[in-house]
């Protein structure tokens, strides 16, 4: 029996979205279930309380000027500069985009705005993207995977696909065993502003319960803010002028004072990475891979999986999908990047939020020789900006 389509993207979300992009060259027929309904205004809806900066590095604004949609981005804030300190030690490092000759190491932009942008950029290309589909459940049959979707109204409905690409952010339970830890800390997100100006500097602040990052955003600061689930839960509900006396405490002088802080959100933080996949299934960003936020690689790494994928699939015709030798290429080839990100973050984690005084004091050390050295530096920004493989 034939297959209704040949890869079906569970999730339209950026990873997802972003590869349904990338597949337009490919002689493929695609088929991307999202979950949200009405595009734009829906998901405004749903979001528009909250406040979700993402920073992405210089090599996913050169895969988004690809696919076509950086021009598209409202306000894209250049990121010039990163300074990285630890509260109540010594030692700093900054980093900096001239030093690597780029014109910025990064932007900053809104999550709700390249969701939109790229699922209104899937809708007016694809002719088979379906929103209000909630994936539920997937059964082998024969080679193909049968998924099992419920529309808005409720009515269930199925179909079938050769390969399933599995971009759901990890929400669809039972897809594939993740392995997992809670880091019980939560994140806070919120825009503020500073009486001084931001100057396109990063700032990255460890503390022992967890960094906080201010990133400069429009006339803005994006500010993430990392803490205990207790400690996040009392500033959620802090009067704005406790909150600000709060942020002031914790990150310094170096912005002047905070004035003001819009609407705040706060996320659960755990590690999620998947070991094995289901046969036929293939997951990509957040569904392969929930990393904390510390260094703002989530995404980055994401695209780089769809884009990836998306050259590999590009290269074979339709009936070339049974053999697993594509599903086996993709899996090696972004082996490293994946390995080396979930490891550095994981490890930052680690290293910042002990307090042991020796630990302490080594960091301050190590931030100080890091500082010193720019070579190093210099590697470190590139793995940051192009992955394990820049
Ligand atoms: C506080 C915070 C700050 C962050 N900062 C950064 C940063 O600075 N830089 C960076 O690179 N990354 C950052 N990240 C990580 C980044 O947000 C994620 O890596 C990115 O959103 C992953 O995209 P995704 O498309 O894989 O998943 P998601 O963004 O979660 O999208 C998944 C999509 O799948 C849909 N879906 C879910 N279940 C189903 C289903 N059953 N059926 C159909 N559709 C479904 C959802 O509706 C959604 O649209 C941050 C994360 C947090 C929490």
């Amino acid at each position: 029996m034939a297959a209704d389509t040949d890869i079906a993207i569970i999730g339209g979300g950026p990873v997802g979205a972003a590869l349904a992009l990338a597949l337009q060259q490919s002689a493929l027929r695609v088929t991307v279930l999202e979950a949200r309904a009405e595009g734009r205004a829906g998901h405004r809806t749903e979001h528009s309380r909250e406040a979700r900066p993402m920073a992405l590095s210089h090599g996913s604004r050169l895969l988004l000027e690809r696919l076509g949609v950086w021009k598209s981005l409202r306000a894209p804030t250049a990121i010039r500069d990163i300074h990285v300190s630890q509260r109540g030690g010594f030692g700093r490092v900054t980093m900096s985009a001239a030093e690597l000759d780029l014109a910025a190491l990064g932007y900053v932009i809104d999550y709700i705005d390249l969701f939109e942008i790229l699922s209104n950029e899937v809708r007016a290309t694809h002719n088979d993207y379906r929103e209000g589909a909630r994936v539920t459940a997937l059964t082998r049959e024969g080679d193909a995977q049968r998924v099992h979707f419920t529309l808005q109204d409720g009515t269930a409905a199925t179909l079938t696909a050769q390969w399933v690409i599995a971009a759901d952010g990890g929400e669809l339970d039972g897809l594939t065993p993740p392995t997992t830890r809670d880091y019980a800390q939560h994140a806070l997100t919120a825009r503020v502003s500073t009486t001084l100006p931001h100057n396109h500097v990063a700032y990255e602040r460890f503390t022992q319960d967890g960094p906080l990052a201010l990133l400069p955003f429009e006339n803005d600061c994006s500010l993430v803010w990392m803490h205990t689930p207790e400690r996040v839960a009392e500033l959620m509900q802090a009067e704005d002028h406790a909150f600000l006396v709060a942020l002031r405490e914790t990150f310094g002088a170096r912005l002047g004072d905070f004035t003001r802080v819009t609407r705040r959100a706060s996320h659960p933080l755990s590690l999620r990475y998947t070991t094995r996949d289901t046969p036929g299934v293939i997951t990509i960003g957040n569904a392969a891979q929930t990393l904390h936020p510390v260094a703002g690689q989530g995404f980055n790494l994401g695209l780089r999986d769809a884009w990836e994928l998306a050259q590999i699939l590009c290269g074979i015709a339709p009936q070339a999908l049974t053999n697993n030798a594509a599903l086996h290429n993709y899996r090696t080839r972004r082996r490293t990047d994946r390995v080396a990100m979930i490891a550095a973050t994981h490890g930052l984690v680690q290293l910042f939020s002990n307090d042991f005084l020796p630990l302490h004091a080594a960091r301050g050390i190590g931030m100080t020789v890091l500082g010193a050295i720019t070579p190093l530096r210099n590697v470190i920004a590139r793995r940051m900006i192009f992955g394990a493989h820049g």
